[in-house]
């Protein structure tokens, strides 16, 4: 079934409510108490939404609450990503179904997106209602290729035909891996989709960003927040794929750590973390991703090499929240289990802010899963069934 615009608001109202009757939905939406009964009978029937039990209401008949049904729809997520893809199913309150499938895949881009297609043949079937597929970089969904980014680095275009050939009829949203973050971010947290938000991911060598705006995800341009790692300063980084030096995210890397250093001294076994980690694909996530990562976990005041990697990214950070000023800033990492290394990064920003936004963005801190999670690309539809703005960007 395609959702409507109307059913996607009723929709809605039990994602971010939790369960209401037909004729709480008429009051929360102001839609006709007729019409409610007719959108949820549609939805009941093709398996979207289900009846609880009954409760008492003060007299008449008793009220039969609504709820988003987990058991007999699904969505497919699915991931590309450099060298990788992965797919998974997640029940429509977006709860893994089954394992995660993950493939590593060498050669071009285009074998890329076969194995891509290969995998989600696997797992698409009659429950489905749709697919979300994140894959790094811009991509233009008209033309369904991918622009630019790490899987089109010094190459053409990308096509994504093979992948739509095997969707077939369902709905597909594809978005860069920072806006599938974003989708999951929004819809568990229930987010006010009034405020505008800059989702910040922060890893290891890969930095990303994301923005939210009326709870749609603004795609933005080629040089703005969504390309948050490839600001540029005057540091002697090892070049990125983008073909520059001094891009953010190639100073907030192990390597960098390593190179300001000299040559690994004194960083020991912690090195061997940095492959795993850079490996690490939908699923299963190491315990941390890098020396960088490990020594930050362990952040002390007066460790001057940390600290000016930091300044590099609080400064890159607080450029991006002053230039588009939202209501909310998301860090996502899993530096927020480091409360040295968190509390010295907030701090940072915060001392880098226009003095008119410091007390109005709200930061948040989110310890997620890595991004480029096919279980992550499923809240793409799930974002598609219960908000606007999803489809067709
Ligand atoms: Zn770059």
């Amino acid at each position: 079934m395609r959702v409507t615009r109307e059913q996607r608001f009723l929709l809605q109202q039990l994602w971010q409510h939790g369960a209401q009757s037909r004729s709480d939905l008429h009051e929360l939406t102001g839609v006709g108490p007729n019409r409610v009964g007719a959108l949820a009978s549609a939805l009941i029937e093709h398996g979207v939404v289900r009846a609880c039990e009954a409760r008492p209401s003060g007299g008449g008949r008793p009220r039969v609450p609504l709820e988003i049904d987990p058991g007999q729809r699904h969505m497919i997520g699915l991931t590309i990503w450099p060298g990788a893809v992965g797919v998974a199913r997640i029940n429509l309150q977006g709860h893994l179904v089954g394992k995660p499938l993950a493939r590593f895949v060498s050669g071009s881009p285009a074998r890329l997106v076969k194995a891509a297609a290969g995998l989600l043949g696997k797992r698409i079937g009659p429950g489905a209602m749709g697919i979300g597929v994140s894959v790094p970089g811009f991509h233009d969904s008209k033309s369904r290729r991918v622009l630019s980014g790490p899987i089109a680095s010094g190459q053409a275009a990308v096509g994504l035909s093979p992948i739509y050939e095997v969707a077939g009829e369902l709905p597909v949203v594809i978005e860069n891996d920072m806006h599938a973050l974003a989708a999951r971010w929004q819809l568990t947290h229930r987010a006010d989709t009034e405020h505008d938000v800059l989702l910040v991911n922060i890893g290891d060598g890969a930095l990303g960003a994301a923005v939210l705006i009326g709870g749609r995800p603004n795609r933005g341009c080629v040089s703005s927040a969504n390309e948050l790692g490839h600001m540029r300063y005057f540091a002697d980084t090892e070049r990125c794929y983008c073909g520059q030096a001094g891009c953010l995210e190639r100073i907030f890397s192990s390597e960098y750590l390593r190179q300001i250093e000299g040559a690994g001294a004194s960083l020991g076994a912690a090195g061997r973390g940095t492959e795993e980690g850079s490996r690490s694909m939908s699923g299963v996530r190491p315990s941390v991703s890098g020396v960088l990562m490990e020594r930050l976990m362990a952040y002390r005041v007066g460790d001057e090499s940390l600290e000016a990697i930091v300044d590099y990214l609080s400064n890159g950070i607080a450029n991006v929240v002053n230039f588009i000023r939202p209501h909310r800033l998301v860090l996502v990492s899993e530096l927020i289990r480091s409360p040295g290394a968190c509390d010295r990064l907030t701090q940072s920003i915060r001392s880098l802010m226009l003095g008119e936004l410091v007390d109005r963005v709200r930061f948040d801190l989110w310890d997620q899963p890595v991004a480029h999670q096919a279980e992550t690309a499923g809240w793409l539809a799930l974002a598609g069934l219960y908000c606007d703005g999803w489809y067709g960007g």
